[in-house]
């Protein structure tokens, strides 16, 4: 097991790599460049096994242990960015305008390749590691199409592991769940079709701005009356729109939201009573409603074994003083439970110091995690391929 001393070594190479994705975000699928860049650096380190054009611009790269015959792991970092204008003022800021890197996935493909790099020039673990790069975690289920697309089976991948940094946790220290370490994320829209009027007749309009106005407040009983209080559901009405003038009573009013549930079983009830609370109105007023659901990432479980390695290699690096493994669950998402949804492993975070919070104009990745990165990544796998 290394220290982080072992890694510092690889600092300033890391930080060219990490400042140089930062002036160049992409986002989404379109990560051309990015790819191309990363595919480069793993040929330079002498790795020969590189698959790209997965999930669109997702990488999957493979290094051979020198330790003999053993299982895969996967290791995944994401490379995308945000639609956002940065305002960090550092001199490695974003240069396309409206495109950022403000979630630090910069910072998590430079980590990944650091441990490439040393992974592949010390080969000291058995069986195979797995790197995964991959595109689309913001927003495009980038996730979800690299495991549709089979990469589990086709590399013969037996355990996956994912890492995000993380804002207002001191550099040097990790954080991890156990069991439950995401919310699932569903979205719904509501159109409440009811009939325009003069605002001055009220009585000959069915107006959907007063039925939308009852559905909000009814959604936000589901979970105060209807749900266990000691289990956790979210739901959020976040667009409300209607209406084009002050002495017209529209025809339809349009909402939408979203719903972050822990309990598969929660999820499904979200799902039911939304559209029942929004159908029972709008019929109380005579009013129709279109509904539409759509479901996107699952919850995210880390799992016993996989919790447990990750928890020694962070320990190894750090001491056990800076590792903290009872950290509560949010009620964010992530697509990395796409993955851990078809294969064991665990998810883990790095502290980012005291920077902006993820997803705001003055965020940066912080270049002093790098080291811990990657010995990090390099601890996991000497550990669950020890040879
Ligand atoms: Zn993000
Ligand atoms: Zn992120």
């Amino acid at each position: 097991m290394h220290s982080v001393e072992t890694f510092r070594d690889l600092q300033s190479e890391a930080n060219e790599w990490r400042r140089y994705l930062h002036q160049n975000p992409e986002l989404g699928y379109q990560l051309h460049n990015t790819a191309r860049f990363v595919t480069e650096k793993l040929a330079s380190f002498g790795i020969n096994h590189i698959e790209t054009g997965i999930a669109e611009t997702g990488i999957v790269a493979l290094i051979q242990g020198e330790g003999g015959d053993g299982p895969t792991i996967g290791l995944r970092a994401d490379m995308d960015a945000l639609p956002m204008d940065e305002a960090s003022n550092k001199p490695w800021s974003s240069k396309i305008p409206g495109k950022m890197h403000g979630c630090g996935h910069d910072g998590h493909t430079a980590m990944l390749l650091g441990a490439a790099k040393y992974l592949a020039s010390t080969r000291n673990f058995k069986g195979t590691v797995a790197l995964i790069f991959q595109p689309a975690e913001e927003d495009g289920q980038g996730g979800q199409r690299m495991v549709q697309e089979g990469i589990m089976d086709r590399f013969g991948i037996s355990q996956v592991f994912g890492m995000h940094n993380k804002p207002g946790m001191e550099v040097g220290k990790f954080g991890i769940c156990n069991g439950q370490a995401g919310a699932s994320v569903d979205e719904f829209d509501i159109v409440v079709k009811g009939r325009g009027s003069h605002a001055a007749y009220p009585h000959r309009s069915i107006d959907p701005v007063v039925i939308a106005a009852q559905i909000v407040v009814l959604l936000q009983s589901l979970v105060s009356r209807s749900t266990d209080p000691l289990e956790s559901l979210v739901i959020s009405v976040t667009k409300l729109n209607a209406g084009t003038a002050y002495n017209i009573i529209p025809e339809h009013a349009e909402m939408a939201g979203t719903v972050r549930a822990f309990a598969p079983g929660l999820r499904d009830f979200a799902e039911r009573q939304i559209e029942a609370c929004a159908e029972g109105i709008a019929r109380a007023f005579g009013a129709e409603i279109e509904f539409r659901h759509r479901r996107l990432e699952p919850p995210m479980f880390n799992h016993a074994e996989g919790t447990n390695l990750a928890i020694t290699a962070a320990r190894g690096l750090v001491g056990p003083a800076f590792v903290d493994d009872k950290v509560k669950p949010g009620m964010g998402a992530e697509d990395f439970a796409y993955m851990l949804e078809a294969r064991p492993g665990a998810y883990i975070l790095v502290g980012n110091g005291p920077t902006a919070s993820v997803h705001h104009p003055a965020y940066d990745f912080n270049d002093e995690v790098l080291p811990y990165g990657i010995g990090y990544w390099v601890n996991l796998v000497e550990t669950t391929l020890a040879v």
